[in-house]
């Protein structure tokens, strides 16, 4: 049986994805659910299992996820500050989380609620 996450097994195309960005870092595609218009999982190569999980020799991970946003909104055509997008991350039962292979959840394509719910 497969260790493998989710997430993962979309990297290693096992499972279909519509993967809209990838380098050597993270790769990122379109959620199979979304809640905007645009609305892409960017998800580290490495399964750090959840935020809080990360350790100083992710850093590198982390960084790489925030950088691979800026690209894919401007790939997307959201980056411009009239546009926009809203980065998500969530751990733990009250946020929601429900894959533990951490990834952030980048949204745009609509005028985005604030407070989140
Ligand atoms: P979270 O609730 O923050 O853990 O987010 C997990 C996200 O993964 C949800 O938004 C799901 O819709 C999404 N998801 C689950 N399975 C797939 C899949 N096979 N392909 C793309 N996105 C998925």
């Amino acid at each position: 049986m497969s260790d493998k996450t989710l997430f993962q097994k979309i990297m290693d195309r096992e499972i279909p994805a519509s993967i809209v960005y990838e380098d050597a870092e993270c790769v990122a595609f379109n959620d199979i659910t979304p809640q905007a218009p645009v609305h892409i999982l960017i998800v580290p190569r490495k399964p750090i299992p959840r935020v809080g999980d990360a350790v100083a020799e992710d850093q590198g991970q982390l960084g790489a996820l925030l950088l691979a946003a800026g690209k894919i909104a401007e790939q997307l055509g959201v980056k411009e500050r009239s546009k926009g997008f809203r980065l998500v991350i969530n751990q733990g039962v009250d946020a929601g989380e429900t894959v533990p292979h951490l990834h952030v959840h980048l949204l745009a394509g609509r005028a985005l609620a604030w407070p989140p719910g």
